[in-house]
């Protein structure tokens, strides 16, 4: 590596264009800056718009923090000019193409770094051409693959050893094996390509991706140690890489600001989101959120809200769908008649986004209905919040075991099958079933026990991040070396 004259290192954070990976990779590259480190961020220019405001606010603080755009090439792949983010596309056929696009992005990225050499890229997962790249450029590459070591962990064991292989029937239960845990599954919760070994363009993406992560430098986990510190000595075992746990990087939004300005525009004011809040008694309210990607059917819609309704507790449910237009006033399929004047004052609807860290963090906020998406989870974990798990895709089958039966901190909701593009016409959870998980979270003894599990984990989550706390160190740790490879 070349020696540089300056002492202060300058990273690179590259994420996938989706916010459960850009999200934390902002958070990432501030609390970066925050320790003396110079951080870009590499986005293309829908999805830095919705960081630049933050991004700012930190360059005022007097951070060395900045945004380097790269166009996403939409045309280049048959995707309309709008689409820049995985939270905008409704189909398969749509996901390949940003797939496809992710790709593209190598030659643009490469000839910011000849521009500005900086010495480390931190590079999503999504990117293995970024190992190549960085060691052409004689420079680390850390991963961040937006998951805990955990899921990494249970993963592998999935992979390599194919513990599902012999199983005949879709809903038999078998063991995952050689793990610190005994974690139960069935074939219905794995995807299609491990379920039928069908190859397709993300099973050849996944292989880049095994082979990347060996030539990379290391791995940067959004997680702490203290929750899952046997994952994560079992994971840099396995692996054979070097693995950094910096997280919760959410805690880094300290402001209210900070906490409104995460991922999109939100689709109601915090003012009106908090006084709500502020009228209800602690703990009495329920957050229902399935982040950014999931789709749900308007049967299953209904189901929700009636299960909600016949819970009779209070909640905040958002809806990924757009605000009603004046001329369909009264009436959208997917909600019960008269459902929201019904329960006025009791439950309370955003359609569209949510200030989730704001919400989670207020005192009324008593259970977090997630889809398991690890950043949701994470930062339920950390407002110390109990869990209903609901996971629909990915690693979210992996991370409901982690909520129900590792940190006990929760139940599940019944879901059985991996579903990421919904059948429309069936209901995948019942409503019985959601009234129950939320009576069973919300009340009762067991209700108590979930609550202060929560709220410990929560505690050492913030530990976590101060000054001496294992998340800090693991930080300061990570740029004394990198520090070292660069003189
Ligand atoms: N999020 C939010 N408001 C919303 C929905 C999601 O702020 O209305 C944020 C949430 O706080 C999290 C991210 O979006 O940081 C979603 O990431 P996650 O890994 O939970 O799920 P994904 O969207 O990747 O499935």
């Amino acid at each position: 590596m070349d020696s540089k004259p300056h002492n202060k290192l300058h990273i690179y954070f590259l994420p996938m264009m989706s916010h459960g990976h850009i999200i934390p990779m902002v958070d990432m590259a501030r609390l970066f800056a925050r320790r003396g480190v110079k951080a870009t961020l590499i986005l293309t220019p829908l999805n830095a718009a919705h960081a630049s405001k933050t991004i700012d606010r930190d360059r005022e603080l007097g951070m060395e923090i900045a945004i380097r755009l790269i166009s996403f090439p939409s045309a280049e792949v048959g995707l309309p000019k709008d689409i820049e983010n995985h939270s905008s596309i409704t189909s398969p056929e749509m996901s390949q193409k940003m797939y496809k696009a992710t790709e593209l992005l190598q030659q643009p990225v490469e000839n910011l770094l000849e521009e500005d050499s900086p010495d480390c890229l931190v590079a999503d997962v999504f990117f293995p051409w970024a190992s190549d790249v960085a060691n052409k450029r004689g420079i680390p590459r850390l991963v961040f693959y937006g998951t805990s070591a955990y899921a990494l962990c249970v993963y592998h064991v999935l992979n390599q050893q194919k513990p599902y292989k012999n199983i005949e029937s879709d809903s038999e239960v078998f063991v995952l094996p050689n793990l610190p845990n005994k974690i139960k599954m069935t074939k219905r919760q794995l995807p299609d390509y491990l379920r039928d070994g069908t190859e397709n363009h993300l099973t050849k993406l996944i292989e880049k991706i095994t082979e990347s992560e060996v030539t990379s430098y290391g791995v940067v986990i959004n997680s702490f140690h203290e929750l899952e510190s046997a994952y994560s000595e079992l994971y840099s075992k396995v692996i054979g890489r070097k693995v950094w746990h910096v997280g919760p990087v959410s805690l880094c939004n300290r402001e209210i600001e900070d906490k409104v300005h995460r991922g999109s525009k939100i689709s109601i004011s915090e003012h009106e989101c908090l006084t709500w809040l502020d009228s209800k008694k602690p703990n009495s309210v329920l957050y229902v959120c399935f982040g950014s990607l999931s789709y749900f059917s308007n049967v299953q819609l209904l189901e929700i809200a009636m299960g909600l309704e016949n819970s009779g507790r209070e909640f905040i449910w958002v809806v990924r769908k757009e605000k009603k237009t004046n001329e369909e006033e009264d009436w959208e399929e997917w909600l019960p008649e008269g459902f929201e004047k019904r329960l006025e004052g009791k439950g309370f609807i955003i359609r569209g986004w949510a200030p989730q860290v704001l919400i989670l963090d207020h005192a009324a906020i008593g259970g977090f209905m997630t889809h398991c998406g690890w950043n949701s989870m994470l930062e339920g974990v950390t407002a110390g919040v109990p869990l209903i798990a609901w996971p629909l895709f990915a690693e979210q089958f992996y991370n409901e075991k982690l909520v129900t039966d590792i940190l006990r901190i929760g139940v599940g909701v019944g879901a059985q099958e991996w579903c990421r593009w919904p059948d429309e016409s069936k209901i995948y959870v019942q409503r019985k079933d959601i009234e129950k998980a939320v009576v069973q979270l919300m009340v009762g003894e067991e209700a108590e026990e979930h609550r202060s599990r929560a709220r410990a984990l929560g505690e050492m989550a913030k530990k976590a991040v101060q000054k001496g706390g294992s998340s800090y160190n693991y930080l300061s740790a990570l740029l004394e070396e990198l520090k070292l490879n660069n003189n």
